[in-house]
């Protein structure tokens, strides 16, 4: 028993931040992290978050077991958000929604869902590159589905490579094929299609007749504004007959990583008549999965959320602290950009700025790479993603001149 067992490889980010963490030098620059840091480097606390538990330990609040769904307030509010209340008005009959263990969660109960009860795709198309984890989450959760990648990024030019990604998806998609978008600030490359370019795709999805899933894990992070970061999404939502998924994360957004909180809400054919009793039966196949996973999400991180969701007040902070979040980081990306040209850095470092979001593949080598950790004790990940949320205003020059004498070489 268990010897033929090989030990499994240690997720690559979390093993990083170990190194990180035991490092005792003191300029060591943390640009891991897939999480928020003010500019001290320190976690933040939404001041919209601390608002909303401020009130919640006013009232009377419990311990008992969510609903299977979730909780119905939480759905309500995290739908409102998502799609906007045209939509949810308009669709709400084609929509299951269901709570879920955050955006990873929400992930693998529709994977689940799509090979064991629905669909059963012959291949998921994911993006080459994507989020590390997307394609394990498929290989665990749909083993009979068949992961196929897509071109996403041409590191080269530091771009979409949206042609290939056409070209590709035109060619080799079968019709049911199931195709995953990153529905803003793509992680890890920072670069989303363009108004233009979802349409293209849209059409795409449309005549090959895929099932689209849109990861949405940073609404509100990359331009600061929920709706324009859920554009997208509301493009794929007007053509009535694209049948889609969005697995919704509420970790950045709100700053509530460890509490899990995050929805799936799947919309059926929105012109088939059919369509309410098909999204319930989605809706009840939904529950009796994620029930034989984890009965159901956690309760603590939803009621911040419908807090903060729920109340009109607390949303206008939610949206000045979404500009605060998003506003930072577009500071430290022209700074970092401005001291490498200052320091005529080999090089172009537009893309710098061009991107979107918490990450950035600065497009550094892997052994560039190393260098920075082993000379000057900063951290990325050998891909040469860097989190901008570790940029500073007082390690900044630190990391541009220590990034300007690996290039240099
Ligand atoms: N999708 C993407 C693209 C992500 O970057 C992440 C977090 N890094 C997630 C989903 C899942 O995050 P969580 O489970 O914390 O919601």
């Amino acid at each position: 028993r268990f010897s033929t067992l090989r030990l499994a490889q240690t997720n690559g980010p979390f093993a990083l931040e170990a190194a990180f963490r035991a490092d005792t030098d003191l300029r060591k620059v943390n640009l891991i992290i897939g999480a928020y840091r003010d500019d001290e480097e320190k976690p933040w606390h939404l001041p919209s978050v601390t608002e909303a538990k401020r009130r919640l330990e006013l009232g009377h609040s419990h311990h008992e077991y969510l609903p299977l769904q979730g909780s119905p307030k939480f759905v309500e509010v995290s739908k409102q958000v998502l799609f906007g209340p045209k939509i949810v008005q308009q669709q709400q009959p084609f929509l299951a929604s269901i709570q879920t263990v955050s955006g990873t969660g929400a992930n693998s109960l529709v994977a689940m869902f799509l090979e064991q009860k629905h669909l059963r795709p012959t291949n998921i198309w994911l993006l080459n590159l994507t989020w590390i984890n997307h394609g394990d989450i498929w290989k665990v959760n749909a083993p009979n589905v068949s992961v196929q990648w897509y071109p996403y990024y041409n590191d080269a030019k530091r771009a979409l490579d949206f042609d290939a990604m056409m070209e590709t998806l035109q060619r080799n998609c079968l019709e049911h094929d199931t195709i995953l978008f990153h529905a803003c600030a793509h992680n890890p490359t920072g670069r989303d299609p363009s108004q233009q370019q979802w349409r293209e795709l849209a059409h795409l999805c449309l005549k090959k007749r895929l099932f689209v899933i849109f990861d949405s894990a940073y609404q509100g992070c990359a331009s600061g504004d929920l709706d324009r970061d859920a554009w997208a999404i509301r493009h794929f939502v007007s053509h009535p007959s694209i049948e889609l998924a969005v697995c919704q994360s509420f970790s950045k957004n709100l700053g509530l990583y460890g509490e899990r909180v995050g929805a799936l809400h799947l919309m059926v054919h929105r012109s088939n008549p059919n369509g309410p009793n098909l999204a319930k039966a989605v809706q009840n196949n939904l529950i009796d999965l994620q029930r034989a996973c984890v009965s159901m999400a956690p309760l603590f991180g939803s009621r911040v959320a419908s807090e903060v969701l729920g109340n009109e007040d607390l949303q206008q902070m939610w949206k000045s602290d979404l500009s605060t979040m998003s506003g930072r980081i577009r500071a430290m990306r022209s700074a970092l950009r401005d001291e490498l040209l200052k320091l005529q850095t080999p090089g172009s470092w537009d893309h710098i700025t061009e991107q979107t979001g918490m990450f950035s593949c600065t497009g550094l080598s892997k052994e560039q790479v190393e260098d920075l950790q082993l000379k000057h004790h900063i951290y990325l990940l050998p891909t040469g993603r860097a989190s901008m949320c570790g940029v500073t205003s007082t390690n900044v020059s630190y990391i541009a001149r220590a990034i300007h004498e690996v290039v240099s070489g």
